[in-house]
């Protein structure tokens, strides 16, 4: 652990430094009007760096440099384009560690589990690389007198605004697609973790991008990032976030028309029959709560459980749970770090009070850990004897905890599973493949998986109905955001 703090001081010795800058046009600047705020690290809670806050000057320089690259960058073949992008991913790989230590240090997210963060972030600008020749083809359509071709152009320069639970993840997750797709963008980062963003768009400009193609404003949602989704030359906004602020983007962009993409919160239930394996079932209902702290909007937060098995499964998660390392993130064994920051730390363990004042039992954790560095640090949780009703089991807490609720039958398990506002993942265990089936055809979720925990696999869909998202990523359904569909009919 110390040899990797060290590490990690070292990586982190340049933002002590020189703060986090943003980058337009390909140049380092500061805000227009000189703000800056301090970043801290939710494991001791001490600034690590002071960060440019750009406002909406920034945000106009921003999108007019997007916009001055825009024509040269859709014009690029796409062969070039994709091996550009494959470029950046050696780049990225090559920064692996970096990434990795910087990332664990800025939100708390432990090194077990951002080691592949990076490298997954790699392997997101392959996927689309790869694509990016094919991106705009279309299809013909003969019709009596006329042939049909229909293509898709890049809509032009778009605005990406990420969150900070998993940040650099998610950072080449939307911008990857946009950039194969031969748009420019300009992102925002979150506030609470800028210091991966800031690693991405170097390498991405050292791996060969050109100037202005890729700009980074750091600052605060309601005067940078309201300014990206309200400016005229921006003309898609791809966001992951929560769902209130997907409202408010919805709002601030309706005066220029702005196409969105939302990727919202969760509370996603993980539905365990008794005929399941029960062992695996309880392995990945933690795996899906507790990794990544419980800040992961795929996770499972509710647990919906057969009667018959509903003591001895619980007993088990709980078991599961209390043994589960919580600690410094540079630890290689932690698993749970310090939550993103003491504000979010405060609401998560508000939502534990209010789970007991609902009546609802503490089976494991349920109070502040003593971690190293004084950080925001929260046990692992598990309450029982909860009802669908609770506020636990209504609303996101986006923490480690999770909220057992026994169900009678198939009937009320898919009324509970889909009695919330949200509707992004649902996990099924059961060894009846006909009922597997039959559930998951009403259940009201855009991804589901079914005895397994969640895996990716880059080219299905992914994204929530319900209050959880509009739009889907991943294959060529980011193409079609980035993308217009033209047609243009020839008489014959
Ligand atoms: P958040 O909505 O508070 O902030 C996300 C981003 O939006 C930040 O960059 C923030 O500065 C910006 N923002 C805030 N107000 C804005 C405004 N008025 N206009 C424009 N931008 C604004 O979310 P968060 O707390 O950073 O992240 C946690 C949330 O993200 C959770 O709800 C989680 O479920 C969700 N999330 C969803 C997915 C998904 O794929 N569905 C993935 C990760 C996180």
């Amino acid at each position: 652990l110390q040899e990797n703090i060290a590490r990690a001081e070292d990586y982190l010795a340049r933002f002590r430094k020189q703060g986090v800058l943003n980058r337009i046009g390909g140049e380092d600047t500061a805000a227009a009007d000189g703000s800056t705020y301090e970043t801290i690290s939710p494991v001791d809670l001490k600034p690590i760096a002071t960060v440019a806050r750009g406002n909406a000057q920034d945000i106009d320089r921003a999108a007019k440099a997007a916009k001055a690259a825009f024509a040269d960058w859709a014009a690029m073949p796409g062969q070039a384009r994709r091996k550009l992008l494959h470029n950046v991913a050696d780049a990225i790989v090559h920064r692996a560690e970096e990434i990795a230590f910087v990332e664990c240090m800025d939100t708390g997210q432990s090194l077990k589990f951002m080691a592949k963060a990076a490298l997954r972030g790699a392997e997101n600008f392959r996927f689309f690389a790869d694509r990016a020749p094919e991106a705009r083809d279309g299809k013909s359509l003969r019709a009596d007198g006329q042939v049909n071709l229909t293509t898709r152009v890049p809509i032009g320069p778009v605005g990406v605004i990420t969150p900070w639970n998993t940040p650099f993840m998610l950072s080449t997750w939307k911008i990857a697609p946009a950039l194969a797709a031969g748009c420019t963008i300009v992102h925002k980062p979150a506030e609470f973790s800028p210091l991966s963003a800031r690693l991405l768009v170097e390498i991405a400009e050292e791996a060969g991008l050109p100037k202005g193609v890729w700009n980074l404003v750091n600052g605060f949602g309601e005067d940078a990032g309201k300014a990206l989704t309200e400016h005229p030359l921006i003309k898609a906004i791809g966001f992951v976030g929560e769902s209130r602020t997907g409202s408010m983007i919805m709002r601030q962009g309706a005066e220029t028309l702005k196409r969105v993409h939302f990727e919202l919160g969760g509370k996603n239930p993980v539905v365990v029959f008794a005929d399941a394996d029960l062992e695996r079932a309880a392995d990945a209902a933690v795996f899906m709560i507790y990794s990544l702290n419980g800040e992961r909007c795929t996770s499972s937060s509710r647990l919906l459980v057969e009667k018959g098995i509903y003591d001895d499964f619980t007993s088990l998660v709980a078991e599961k749970a209390s043994r589960i390392k919580v600690g410094h993130p540079l630890d290689p064994e932690t698993v749970v770090g310090p939550l993103i920051h003491p504000v979010h730390e405060k609401k998560v363990l508000e939502y534990i009070a209010i789970g007991r004042s609902e009546g609802a039992k503490i089976a494991a954790g349920g109070a502040k850990f003593d971690g190293p560095g004084g950080g925001c640090y929260v046990s692992p949780t598990l309450f029982t004897g909860a009802n669908n009703k609770m506020r636990i089991a209504q609303e996101e807490i986006f923490g480690p905890v999770l909220t057992a609720i026994p169900f009678k039958d198939e009937e009320e398990a898919l009324a509970l599973a889909n009695d919330v506002q949200y509707g992004l993942t649902g996990y099924l265990w059961t060894s009846d493949v006909t009922r597997a089936f039959r559930f998951s055809d009403h259940l009201e979720a855009g991804m589901i998986w079914v005895n397994s925990e969640n895996i990716r696999h880059l080219p299905t869909p992914f994204g929530g109905v319900k209050n959880s998202g509009i739009g889907r990523d991943g294959g060529d359904w980011s193409f079609d955001f980035y993308m217009e569909t033209k047609n243009v009919a020839f008489a014959t």
